[in-house]
């Protein structure tokens, strides 16, 4: 999913947020980005900006609160975040964390979509933190395990 500047300044704004440079640019970055990211990875990958780190988190708080970038995963507590056009848009899927770089990858719904319940505790659930872990694939390619 990709966002321009124009989109991400309409989304904040629909929000009640000013639309400044570092939010613009961090939601960018997460409607870009294929898989959850880290505040040091939105740090790495924003690259140089006229802004500090500390403007960057304070703002990726500032999406958060919105709505508009939702912590989807707490693997390694570690939170990771990820753009989202609707609170139900929240990464209901499972999530794979790789025990040797670290990174979240975002897996196919279909995993557990079948995870469904009949029962006094099926009006109970309102959503699904799964995580599968191991080696992805580049450390397995990479790595000789
Ligand atoms: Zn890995
Ligand atoms: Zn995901």
């Amino acid at each position: 999913m990709s966002l321009s500047k124009e989109a991400a300044r309409s989304a904040l704004r629909a929000r009640g947020l000013r639309a400044t440079p570092p939010r613009v640019a961090v939601l960018v970055l997460l409607a870009g980005a294929e898989r959850p990211l880290s505040f040091s990875e939105v740090l790495e990958q924003l690259g140089p900006t006229d802004w500090d780190p500390a403007t960057t988190f304070r703002n990726l708080v500032k999406l958060r609160e919105a709505g508009l970038a939702p912590v989807v995963s707490r693997a390694e507590g570690l939170d990771r975040y990820a753009y989202a056009r609707a609170p139900q848009d929240a990464h209901q899927h499972p999530h794979f964390v790789c025990d040797d770089c670290g990174r979240v990858e975002c897996l196919p719904a279909a995993l557990t979509a079948t995870l469904a319940m009949a029962g006094p505790w099926a009006a109970s659930i309102e959503g699904a933190e799964v995580q599968l872990k191991g080696a992805c694939p580049d450390c397995r390619a990479g790595g000789g395990r």
